[in-house]
């Protein structure tokens, strides 16, 4: 099977299971993991914050971020397609009491202005708005690139009304590899940062978020109160060294799949691109061939590759390290013949 669901399918690679298997670690609820502590470390350098923390996934450390930064009854303002607000089960209203004042984006960045006529005036009405987020890349656009000029406009906003910016950056190195900028162009205009390790990065489990000091003490409390503090989770952070340290550069080689993926399906009459895709994501229109999503993903499942639905008429397409060129040779032949 040509695995094309997501990049969370990888497996972790020979050197991964390596530094698992030799990694000295300790308990790191009483901070004494070395490998986590050389983990965050590590993360909180490329990131460009003070202090970064480890954490079980990428919604939890979403979700520490709006924990950390809210309090209940306060708004928060997020994309309309953002997946902390589509995909995270409500948590932000379930943990943090929140609710979302949600902004249509265009390939997932914000207009500006929206953000500034969202933020709430004082009213003994209106609830405080406590939080921007902004993701990055954007998953339901197709793995769509946010500009930094775009993230500088919406930081300024924010800082000139003192709420803070989260970036739900899931796949922020693909943004930076695929851009040819360095990650910090884009975390420069935050104050918290959330990076899965576990998507085309590679690693079995695992996020990390970034930020001063004071928010990531803050958030280490949070991860307790959530059940999240590990013990001797170095064996899961020696993975994520090797994430940081030698799977970003070759992302690009995602990217480079992704875009042949797409120019073979721009050719096939009856399906369309949601976007040309900037990084790794692929979003299929497959609504001329008047098949389902259902019937769709399934005769592609007979040719031995599989995708997943993205909505009505939309299909995404994943690439990751275990997806080989010739591999994308072969969904293109698929694709075709269903067709
Ligand atoms: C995958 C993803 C997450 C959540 O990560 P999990 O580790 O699956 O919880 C958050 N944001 C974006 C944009 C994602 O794509």
């Amino acid at each position: 099977m040509i695995d094309l669901r997501s990049d969370t399918l990888t497996q972790p690679t020979q050197r991964m299971r390596e530094a698992i298997y030799e990694a000295t670690v300790g308990d790191d609820v009483y901070g004494e993991d070395p490998t986590i502590n050389r983990l965050e470390e590590l993360a909180a350098d490329m990131l460009g914050k003070e202090n970064a923390l480890f954490v079980t996934s990428g919604t939890q450390g979403n979700q520490l971020a709006v924990l950390s930064y809210c309090s209940p009854g306060d708004e928060i303002i997020v994309e309309s397609e953002s997946h902390i607000f589509f995909y995270e089960g409500a948590a932000i209203s379930a943990l943090a009491g929140v609710q979302p004042r949600t902004i249509n984006g265009i390939k997932g960045e914000m207009n500006p202005s929206d953000v500034r006529n969202a933020i709430r005036s004082q009213d003994i009405h209106f609830p405080d708005t406590s939080l921007i987020c902004i993701e990055n890349t954007h998953n339901r656009s197709g793995g769509s690139i946010v500009s930094s000029d775009n993230m500088r406009a919406i930081y300024k906003i924010a800082q000139q009304a003192s709420i803070p910016v989260h970036i739900d950056g899931a796949r922020l190195f693909n943004a930076a590899v695929a851009s040819d900028k360095q990650v910090q162009e884009y975390t420069q205009y935050c104050d918290s940062v959330q990076v899965c390790l576990s998507k085309g990065l590679g690693s079995p489990v695992g996020s990390l978020i970034a930020g001063n000091k004071e928010f990531i003490k803050r958030a280490r409390k949070w991860r307790k109160r959530l059940g999240g503090g590990m013990r001797q989770a170095g064996f899961l952070a020696a993975s994520g060294i090797i994430s940081l340290t030698e799977m970003v550069e070759r992302l690009s080689e995602d990217h480079e799949k992704a875009s042949r993926l797409a120019d073979a399906i721009e050719d096939i009459g009856g399906l369309s691109l949601l976007n040309r895709p900037d990084t790794n994501i692929v979003i299929v229109n497959i609504e001329e061939t008047k098949k389902s999503n259902e019937e769709f993903l399934n005769d592609l499942k007979k040719e031995g590759v599989l995708a997943v639905s993205f909505g009505e008429g939309l299909i995404r397409l994943t690439t990751h390290y275990d997806v080989s060129s010739q591999d994308i040779d072969q969904a293109i032949t698929a694709l075709k013949r269903i067709i």
